[in-house]
């Protein structure tokens, strides 16, 4: 549905609070939410058109809903993609985006440091169909290169990641991509268009998770795939509303009011989140911090290039210790001490977050392949929020004062 009553060309700080369908007769103010779960027709003539998609018009929730296209559209226009399309959740996103651009005997390539369920449904569950997946380095651009077959159709990549927030060179993986005939997807869920906008770097899907910082508040699931309309709506578009991936009016009424304050947030806690890693950093207990925005980082430069000049919200951090028993012991006792932090693995939320990822989300890997992965038991990852930042550093000092 087409709303012509804003201005062309106008920036995305603007379509991020005004992008949306055209107000209903009542004029309300603030979008409306539509639950409903089909639309009443004005004639048989009309409905038969609207079936036949030779008009504009809802008809059936699955097929689309006015408060689902005000968010895709607000969306897309932040990722600065011709359109989106809105998802159950950030996998659905990735699932969707994984049946339509792949089929059986077809290769994909993606970085071995991924969201865990990714590497889940990539590596496994797609495998049942015949669809093979290499995982390489996050950081090393020539095994993804190496990697490539005649048989590749995608690479995926996210970044930065989590925890350790390794970066990949989204421009330079298009260009790998492009060279052979292969879609990029980016799943931009940790950066957030605020920090980067995929799509203008080269990648042809971008896909997120609406659950982060989209949302941002922590109230509800939500996904989303950006791109071309002859891709990301004609192809995988038909296929989410025959498959019913969709996502529910009311989850994309809240994720939509969460867009509008997304820029501030993003840039509040990524300030934040910037000073308490050079304040972390310079503590006598901590090892090691991985935040892209410090100098220390080995890819500040291209995060900095990337990234819009920001680091992001998500710090990691090694504890000092002695051993696996004794650096799990310390990051226990560091994530045990606050009384601000929220324990829980989410993160993305306006509430600080605080996780202890190898006996987490990273808990089902076996010793071996958290070692690989870099993820030692005296890491913690902190999602910073929104909280005063002398709070937070007390938080974490009443922790990191006492280890011994
Ligand atoms: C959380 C997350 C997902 C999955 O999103 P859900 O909304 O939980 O399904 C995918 N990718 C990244 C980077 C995530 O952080």
């Amino acid at each position: 549905m087409t709303d012509h009553s804003l201005p062309q060309g106008l920036h995305p700080e603007t379509l991020a609070v005004r992008e949306a369908v055209e107000r209903s007769q009542w004029g309300e103010h603030s979008e409306a939410l539509y639950l409903a779960s089909s639309f009443v027709q004005p004639n048989a003539e009309t409905a038969a058109r609207r079936f036949a998609g030779q008009e504009e018009g809802y008809t059936y929730s699955r097929t689309s809903n006015p408060t689902v296209t005000s968010f895709e559209r607000r969306l897309a226009a932040l990722e600065g993609t011709e359109c989106a399309v809105a998802t159950s959740t950030g996998m659905s996103a990735i699932l969707l985006v994984a049946l339509t651009a792949l089929k059986t005997g077809d290769h994909v390539i993606c970085s071995q440091s991924m969201f865990g369920s990714t590497i889940k449904l990539l590596g496994t569950e797609m495998a049942r169909f015949g669809v093979e997946t290499s995982f390489v380095s996050q950081t090393n651009i020539d095994e993804w290169k190496a990697a490539i077959r005649p048989n590749t159709r995608m690479l995926f990549a996210e970044t930065p990641t989590n925890p350790l927030t390794d970066l990949c060179d989204i421009a330079a993986l298009a260009e790998i991509a492009h060279a052979h005939g292969a879609l990029l997807a980016v799943d931009n869920s940790f950066a957030t268009p605020i920090l980067q906008q995929p799509a203008k770097l080269g990648a042809d899907v971008v896909v997120h998770s609406g659950t982060k910082f989209l949302d941002g508040q922590g109230r509800v699931m939500a996904g989303a795939v950006c791109g071309t309309v002859a891709l990301v709506d004609k192809v995988m578009g038909t296929f989410l509303r025959s498959g019913g991936l969709n996502l529910a009016p009311f989850n994309a009424w809240v994720v939509m009011k969460g867009l509008e304050t997304l820029a501030l947030r993003v840039k509040a806690e990524s300030a934040s989140a910037l000073e308490l890693a050079t304040w972390l950093e310079a503590h006598p207990k901590v090892a090691r911090v991985y935040y892209p925005g410090l100098a220390s980082h080995p890819q500040h430069a291209l995060a900095m290039r990337q990234q819009n000049g920001m680091g992001g919200a998500v710090i990691a951090f090694d504890v000092i210790g002695q051993g696996a028993e004794q650096l799990r012991a310390n990051a226990f006792h560091v994530v045990d001490s606050t009384q601000v932090c929220s324990i829980t693995a989410n993160l993305g939320d306006v509430k600080t977050t605080i996780t202890h990822p190898a006996s987490t989300s990273h808990g089902r890997l076996t010793e071996e392949q958290r070692q690989a992965a870099g993820i030692g038991q005296g890491l913690i990852r902190i999602s910073v929020g929104l909280e005063h930042l002398d709070d937070l550093k007390a938080d974490l000092s009443r922790g990191l004062d006492t280890l011994k």
